[in-house]
């Protein structure tokens, strides 16, 4: 965890903190150490200006300075961050560790206010991460469900964040199935952003064995199930006042008991969104297996957030 910054400045005009801080991200790839000219095929150098974060790489051959000059943090996580870098990685820290947002704000080492809003949006921004690097990570094992079985099958948007624009984490559709009665929690980011059926039904296929009872919302995509030998049945998800009940009264047990398992996890966080599903499942799976291989939450936070900016 950072330090608290201190008076004491280096060569390179910033706090020790920042240093040690600019360093770390040197270390776990998070921001490159070096880039080479385009023209001169020299490395760079790097000069900290009124940003003093991660600085800028400029190239100090003959008039190159100006034209040559590129953030640090391009194309990094880090790129028009408005808070320093300890910062980030202090709410990265309480993030792992799970701290409630008023716990991140009254811990903040710093001397000033930390806003709720900022916890939120790093934090956000982890889950994100985390839940993008466990889908691309998990490799399906066989099929799920089959004859007398129910599998559970909704769509999610994910990825609201605006505050870092064009990343590819950015408001994607994803697939979730569930088996009743298993934690095989099954998550496909869907091909090309697209939901029909041309582009679900092959997901589906892949992960759910025929003769499946199907339960999914009225999506319209859906209606062609019964022709890819599945039993299906649509269950209404977005019922404000009762999201896990179908139209005919029956429970969805399965989802209902997910989500009350990582709701009670999350607690803290007050979710309370079916939307936010798929992604509070997967953010529960990745802690899970974690502290099950006995890791560093931050330090796989930190490998999560490198896999994801490669
Ligand atoms: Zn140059």
């Amino acid at each position: 965890m950072p330090e608290e910054p201190t008076s004491s400045t280096s060569s390179a005009g910033l706090s020790n903190a920042s240093e040690q801080c600019v360093e770390f991200a040197v270390e776990n790839g998070l921001i490159p150490a070096t880039k080479e000219c385009r023209t001169h095929r020299v490395p760079m150098k790097v000069e900290y200006g009124q940003n003093k974060n991660v600085g800028s790489f400029v190239c100090n051959k003959g008039n190159c300075r100006a034209r040559s000059r590129v953030a640090r943090s391009k194309d990094t996580l880090f790129e028009n961050i408005k808070i320093s870098l300890a910062r980030v990685f202090y709410l990265m820290y309480c993030y792992a560790h799970c701290w409630s947002y008023e716990d991140a704000i009254h811990e903040n080492p710093e001397k000033d206010k930390v806003s709720i809003e900022t916890v939120c949006d790093w934090y956000n921004y982890c889950r994100e991460t985390v839940v993008f690097y466990q889908i691309e990570r998990k490799e399906a094992i066989g099929k799920t469900g089959g004859t007398g079985k129910v599998v559970q099958i909704y769509e999610s948007k994910f990825g609201k964040r605006k505050y870092n624009k064009g990343r590819r984490i950015e408001g994607h559709w994803i697939l979730g199935l569930i088996e009743d009665g298993s934690e095989d929690l099954r998550l496909e980011v869907c091909p090309e952003n697209i939901r029909s059926a041309d582009a679900l039904v092959p997901l589906i296929n892949k992960h759910v064995a025929e003769d499946t009872t199907v339960h999914t919302d009225f999506w319209r995509a859906y209606d062609f199930l019964g022709e890819h030998g599945y039993i299906h049945k649509k269950v209404n998800y977005s019922d404000p006042d009762n999201p896990f009940v179908i139209p005919d009264g029956t429970h969805t047990q399965r989802i209902e008991s997910q989500w009350r398992v990582v709701n009670r996890f999350f607690k803290k966080y007050n979710y309370n969104h079916p939307e936010n599903f798929a992604d509070i499942i997967t953010e529960y799976l990745w802690r899970r297996s974690v502290q099950r291989n006995k890791k560093d939450t931050f330090m796989k936070l930190i490998k999560a957030i490198k896999y994801v900016y490669k």
